[in-house]
């Protein structure tokens, strides 16, 4: 089965060599650097080339890099052309199911997913680097002057697709909807486009400018970006139907959650957008101030969240920044190279703590955090082992700033009944396979649906619905 010259086994697996951790914390440019050549072309002679569309469907022994992958995209085809020295081909395949694949190599979880399902992770030289692969193949196209599909070469069709939020959902149904012809214009709330990619992601995750050219490239292949517009009225999205051949709602789940503690609206509590969004706004417009400096930071969460919030603040200059997680390492929900990033960067890990109440002065202004220890219990019905508090263990942090990164909820916005649109018992909106809502002219996707999850799972449900309004339209791509 496995390629009888077994590169795999002769060449180590590399992943992208990353800054020291002292002179990233002064900055926020990204972590990582980016393959060379030299790091993508040999690491893309690992890739076995697995028969994946042959053997699909055997039970467990295969998982595959593309079944892996939420888009499904064709990673042993572009590996293939990388290791033949074939960018542009390569560049084509790429973008071919994905609609921002230099996006997705950087922000992926690729350990859990197509790094996850490749055949060789499960040997001991570990999985092939597809990410980082994936990156490298885009950038170096870019600098070729290759531009993406936006439909360039296709003639107009005489429809007319509103996209209300620039998220990754967004912005994949818009790149297929141009791709197939159709006019969009783009709505969204905030001064600039991207969603969570923008102001959620921080800048040494994702660099912006990246984010940015995509769009500068929408906007030349004719989509109309309308920024700082809010679209929240019934009024508004009754007119929106008259104008509109379709409408694609990707507005996120952007209600962070809170903590349920004594005091938590104390000054100097925040919510961990409050602080990633100021963070950003610092990368583009260039300015100093920070709330966090000298401060003394407890960020509560253990997921991805928690810790952009953790090395952000460092990067803010706090004084100390400690991190309050409820279970332990081995349970933390997001990625461990971002644990590990954070700890070379000092942040000091509670586990087994959660926190109790926030302990305020006179102007009720945070002074402290009392926390409690917890340990774990059996397991619940999903296998999950309980939490529970230990009995008279509270104990005190010292700290000026708290920051809850406890996960997010969606908004049910009260024009969804008006539209006609049904919502589940979370507020997330109902669609079908085809990702077409209870209203057949409005499909939606991301978070708004899915609850808070992933930019690839959100990318691949714009892409879907695109996919339903084109055939709806009769096109094909
Ligand atoms: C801090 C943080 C870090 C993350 N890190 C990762 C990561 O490393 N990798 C990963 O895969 N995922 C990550 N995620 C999750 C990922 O960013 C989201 O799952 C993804 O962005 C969801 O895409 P979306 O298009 O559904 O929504 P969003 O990205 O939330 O975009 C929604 C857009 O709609 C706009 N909008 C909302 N309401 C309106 C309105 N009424 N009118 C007009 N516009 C409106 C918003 O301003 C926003 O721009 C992270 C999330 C957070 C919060």
């Amino acid at each position: 089965m496995i390629n009888k010259k077994k590169e795999y086994l002769k060449i180590k697996k590399e992943t992208p060599r990353k800054r020291d951790a002292k002179e990233r914390v002064v900055d926020f440019n990204p972590t990582y650097y980016l393959f060379s050549k030299d790091e993508a072309d040999t690491q893309s002679l690992r890739c076995i080339k697995c028969p994946v569309d042959h053997l699909k469907g055997l039970d467990g022994e295969f998982d595959f890099c593309r079944t892996g992958c939420p888009l499904s995209n064709k990673i042993p085809l572009w590996i293939e052309e990388v290791r033949k020295g074939n960018i542009k081909r390569a560049f084509e395949l790429s973008n071919e199911t994905s609609p921002f694949p230099e996006i997705l190599g950087m922000v992926c979880p690729h350990d859990i997913l197509c790094q996850g399902g490749c055949t060789i992770a499960k040997t001991e030289t570990g999985s092939v680097t597809i990410g980082a692969i994936e990156v490298y193949l885009n950038e170096q196209a870019f600098k070729m002057g290759l531009i993406p599909d936006y439909g360039q070469q296709r003639k107009k069709v005489n429809k007319k697709v509103a996209v209300i939020g620039s998220g990754p959902s967004g912005m994949s149904c818009a790149t297929f909807l141009l791709r197939g012809g159709v006019e969009v214009d783009m709505f969204e709330k905030s001064d600039r486009p991207g969603g969570l990619l923008t102001y959620g992601i921080p800048n040494f995750k994702i660099k912006k400018d990246v984010i940015l050219r995509r769009f500068g490239w929408m906007q030349e292949a004719g989509m109309n970006l309308f920024l700082n517009t809010n679209i929240d009225k019934s009024e508004q999205l009754k007119q929106m139907i008259e104008e509109y051949d379709a409408i694609f709602i990707g507005l996120g789940a952007p209600s962070s959650r809170g903590a349920r503690m004594k005091n938590e609206d104390a000054h100097g509590v925040y919510h961990v957008m409050d602080i990633l969004k100021h963070a950003q706004k610092r990368v583009f417009e260039d300015f100093y101030e920070s709330i966090l400096e000298n401060k003394h930071v407890v960020v509560i969460g253990g997921g991805d969240s928690a810790m952009d919030a953790v090395r952000t603040s460092v990067r803010m200059k706090a004084k100390s920044v400690r991190c309050v997680y409820r279970r332990d390492e081995a349970n933390m929900p997001g990625s461990k190279k971002e644990v590990i990033n954070a700890k070379e960067e000092g942040v000091i890990f509670e586990f087994y703590t959660a926190p109790k109440e926030v302990i305020i002065d006179k102007g009720r202004h945070a002074k402290g955090l009392i926390c409690q220890k917890t340990e774990l219990g059996e397991p619940d019905s999903s296998g999950r082992r309980k939490l529970n508090v230990i009995e008279n263990s509270d104990f005190e942090i010292e700290c000026d700033v708290i920051i809850l990164a406890l996960g997010f909820d969606n908004v049910e916005f009260p024009w969804y009944d008006d539209m006609q649109i049904n919502t589940g018992k979370w507020g997330d909106i109902i669609v079908d396979k085809n990702k077409r809502t209870s209203n057949k002219r409005v499909f939606a996707g991301g978070d708004a649906v899915r609850g808070a999850d992933l930019a690839v799972t959100a990318a691949a449900d714009g892409r879907e619905a695109a996919l339903s309004i084109l055939n709806d339209f009769g096109i094909t791509l």
